[in-house]
């Protein structure tokens, strides 16, 4: 069984989801490539109707939303409905840009004139992960739809219930039928979907090890993807940082929604000179975070999304432990019923021990002290990952200036405010490519056409 709603708070299974068949599959992926015939000859103000309507939807379901994602996979309620608002948000955007962020581009050749056109390429096939339940399928729902494709997703396995609810949205709105669809399947019927000619492009967000496999199935067909792939980003702090404004983001940083999140702060990078100051305050800081209910207003800490993702992170941190590490405080589960890991710092993890280049999924922070800003610079830099980044300093010109040296796809400067409808999003290296939301995002999928019209007469 692949779909599954498990409360991790209890470890309570409230549904189970049988896949697919493949005639139903069948069904399905007939409906969207002929709904693609329509609607991609549909205006930007018709197709902003339907998205607008969902995003109104989502918002005025917030709490019915939040609800489900709280249950599913342990997002303390508050976030919850801060992602479910913003996806909403997310839509709305979307609605309103499309058009300008697709209009045609005029070009000055030598002779004649000419433009580029923006067409939609037809079906997308979406993978999404279970951190965002909402804000994942938003952003590849707002730009794709709007461009004039459609999309049929296959979410993750824990959070069956919030892929069902986001399909209703669009049901709900009056979606043509074809124009969003869930598909409940295994991976190896997504490889089958991802072979299929009628899929025109893949988009994924998830881990590395599901990027090689996802992205070499659709090059073998030479499909267009998206790479949105994990991270172990770094958060400097240089000497002159203001320190109470620094903790409040490092704990921010690690642990909002319970550490599961891409972008989060992962490697904790020290100067010397602040470094003692810096690693007593945050252990304190770290230290009021109390595991509770993730329905209760109050919690600080939810569960981690499922049990065996909290296997798996006591699992890495036990051989961080044996090649090395040592740790500073927390490393063990709660001692509570539910898949609660206590905050943990690691401290002395040397290049070779595995952890130095792994991605902790959870709330684990690695804590390295370095000499200078130099130094700062290159071990963050020494990292197969390369998603996001932040520096702290009072010096904005510094700040700037280290932003740039940071092989990454965004940095941060005093703050981790990731994600933002504007803001392109998306990493280098092992965190994937391709980037989702702003401007760039509706780019990924569609056919960038040149039209040229020159009245010359053909060369003999
Ligand atoms: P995951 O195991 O890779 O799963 C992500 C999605 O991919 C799920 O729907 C999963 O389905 C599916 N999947 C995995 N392997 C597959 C395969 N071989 N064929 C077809 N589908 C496959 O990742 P996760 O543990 O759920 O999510 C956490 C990871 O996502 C972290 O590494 C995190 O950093 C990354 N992430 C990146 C971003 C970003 O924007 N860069 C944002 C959020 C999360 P099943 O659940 O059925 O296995």
């Amino acid at each position: 069984m692949t779909y599954q709603s498990v409360n991790p708070f209890n470890g309570k299974l409230d549904k189970s989801f049988d896949e697919i068949s493949d005639a139903q599959f069948e069904t399905k992926i007939s409906a969207a490539e002929n709904c693609f015939k329509s609607w991609r000859l549909k205006s930007y103000a018709d197709r902003a109707k339907i998205v607008a309507k969902a995003s109104l939807l989502m918002h005025e379901r917030v709490n019915e939303l939040a609800r489900i994602m709280t249950l599913e996979m342990g997002k303390r309620i508050g976030e919850a409905r801060g992602e479910v608002q913003f996806s909403s948000d997310i839509l709305a955007y979307y609605a309103k840009n499309a058009e300008r962020f697709l209009a045609d581009v005029k070009l000055h050749p030598s002779a004649g004139e000419g433009h580029m056109e923006s067409s939609p390429i037809g079906v997308i096939f979406g993978v999404e992960p279970w951190n965002f339940p909402y804000y994942q399928l938003a952003r590849v729902a707002g730009p794709h739809l709007m461009a004039g494709n459609v999309l049929m997703v296959k979410h993750a396995g824990c959070v069956p219930q919030c892929a069902i609810a986001f399909e209703k949205l669009w049901i709900d709105a009056g979606a043509p039928v074809g124009l969003y669809t869930n598909l409940l399947i295994s991976h190896e019927q997504s490889n089958r979907v991802i072979d299929d000619p009628r899929i025109k492009g893949v988009a994924l967000t998830g881990s590395v090890a599901a990027g090689r496999s996802i992205a070499a199935r659709a090059g073998k067909n030479l499909k267009p993807s998206s790479m949105e792939l994990g991270g172990s980003d770094a958060f400097i702090v240089l000497e002159d940082a203001d320190l109470d404004h620094t903790i409040k983001w490092a704990l921010w940083g690690r642990m909002y929604n319970t550490g599961q999140t891409c972008c989060a702060a992962k490697r904790f990078i020290v100067v010397d000179k602040i470094a003692d100051r810096f690693i007593d305050k945050f252990q304190n800081a770290l230290a009021e975070v109390k595991a509770g209910d993730p329905l209760d207003e109050a919690t600080t800490m939810g569960p981690l999304s499922t049990e065996s993702a909290l296997v798996d992170l006591l699992k890495q941190v036990d051989v961080a432990v044996s090649n090395g590490a040592k740790v500073l405080m927390g490393g063990k589960r709660v001692d509570r019923p539910g898949s609660f890991m206590q905050p943990t710092i690691l401290t002395d993890v040397k290049p070779g021990n595995p952890a130095f280049r792994d991605e902790f999924f959870g709330p684990v922070a690695m804590f390295f002290r370095v000499r200078d800003e130099e130094a700062a610079i290159a071990l963050a830099n020494d990292s197969d990952f390369g998603l996001g980044g932040s520096v702290f300093t009072r010096d904005l010109a510094r700040g700037k200036h280290v932003a740039s040296r940071i092989d990454t796809g965004m940095m941060f400067i005093n703050n981790l405010s990731w994600s933002d409808a504007e803001l392109p999003f998306g990493g280098v290296k092992n965190s994937g490519y391709g980037r989702e939301l702003g401007d760039m995002g509706i780019q990924a999928f569609v056919n960038k056409k040149l039209v040229r019209y020159v009245t010359a007469e053909a060369p003999l």
